[in-house]
């Protein structure tokens, strides 16, 4: 059964029964019933603080890091590209940036200021909020590495600002923000005034270039690494690099990717997933953990 949803008004945009397939890099997924796309912070918070709290909320950054089922979602979607996309630069080393911020633009926007720390997010096709939320990293940095702050909202619409030591994070993951959502994080950095330690955001993208399937829609890795080694190396070791079902399919050049092919469902892809874990299992004795997080109801895609 749908929840009942009384949206209150906003200077933002309401989508009603639209399709989720646009707004994630696999293409995949089921119908939202709602989906809000925020004019700003102040609409976010107005908005919040008027919805009835009992409808489900679910928050999307890019859609890179999620496997939203075919069922769709119950409630209302919030989106944060389009309203949270401001940066700031404060003092010589800080930089301040709202939840919908692309990293790529985060990025490209400190380097060209000098400031080091977090060029490894130029190649992740997340917001700085799903940054956050999963704490991406690559190039051995990680993103809560450089936080001096963030900035959080609840479900009443009420913003607060908390310190990096009321969290525990670690590959891939934060604990201690159930109830609360990103709506922005300031990063403190390194001002690189010798132009020695600054990387060439071209080199870091040619060098996922040759190692990820560029162009293909994916969703990054789709299991973390486990203990043992690399996540990608156990899958082709156990020959499922091309492996197929329905339209999904073990990349071919890289073997923790999995790609939408041929319009697969998430079910198809979710059913890849699980084929990849049962043969890393017993081939290997190792329990294959997934990155993504999954979103909605199975159902009829
Ligand atoms: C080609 C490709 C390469 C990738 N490479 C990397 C990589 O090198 N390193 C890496 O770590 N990841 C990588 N990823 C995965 C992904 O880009 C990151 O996890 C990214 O941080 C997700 O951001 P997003 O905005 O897309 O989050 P989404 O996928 O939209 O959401 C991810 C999770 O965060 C939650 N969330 C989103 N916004 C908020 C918020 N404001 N507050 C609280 N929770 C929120 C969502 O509910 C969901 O649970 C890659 C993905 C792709 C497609």
């Amino acid at each position: 059964m749908m929840t009942m949803i009384n949206t209150p008004t906003t200077r933002g945009k309401l989508l009603f029964d639209v399709s989720l397939s646009r707004y994630n890099t696999w293409g995949v997924g089921g119908n939202a019933q709602c989906v809000f796309h925020p004019a700003d912070i102040e609409d976010l918070s107005d908005f919040l603080a008027n919805t009835d709290k009992d409808v489900p909320l679910t928050w999307l950054g890019l859609g890179s890091n999620v496997l939203i089922r075919d069922g769709g979602i119950e409630g209302i979607v919030i989106i944060t590209q389009t309203g949270l996309k401001q940066i700031r630069f404060g003092g010589e080393h800080s930089v301040y940036a709202q939840a919908g911020v692309a990293c790529a633009k985060l990025a490209r926007a400190t380097v060209s200021k000098s400031l080091v720390g977090v060029e490894f997010m130029a190649g992740i096709p997340g917001t700085v909020g799903g940054a956050l939320a999963m704490n991406a990293g690559a190039f051995g940095g990680h993103t809560w590495h450089n936080v001096s702050h963030v900035d959080v909202i609840n479900r009443r619409g009420d913003i607060a600002r908390r310190e990096v030591s009321e969290y525990e994070y670690g590959y891939r993951y934060v604990k201690n923000f159930e109830g609360e959502w990103f709506v922005g994080a300031s990063f403190d950095l390194d001002l690189d005034e010798l132009g020695t330690k600054v990387v060439s955001i071209k080199e870091l993208l040619a060098q996922r270039a040759q190692s990820q399937p560029i162009g293909k829609k994916n969703c990054g890795s789709v299991f973390k690494n486990p203990e043992q080694g690399y996540a990608a190396k156990l899958i082709e070791q156990c020959g499922l690099k091309g492996f197929v079902i329905g339209g999904a399919c073990v990349s071919n050049k890289h073997a923790n990717f999995i790609i939408n092919e041929k319009n697969a469902t998430a079910e198809d892809i979710e059913q890849l997933m699980q084929h990849v874990q049962d043969t890393v299992r017993q081939h290997c004795n190792i329990d294959l953990v997934p990155e993504v997080k999954f979103l909605g109801n199975k159902g009829a895609a």
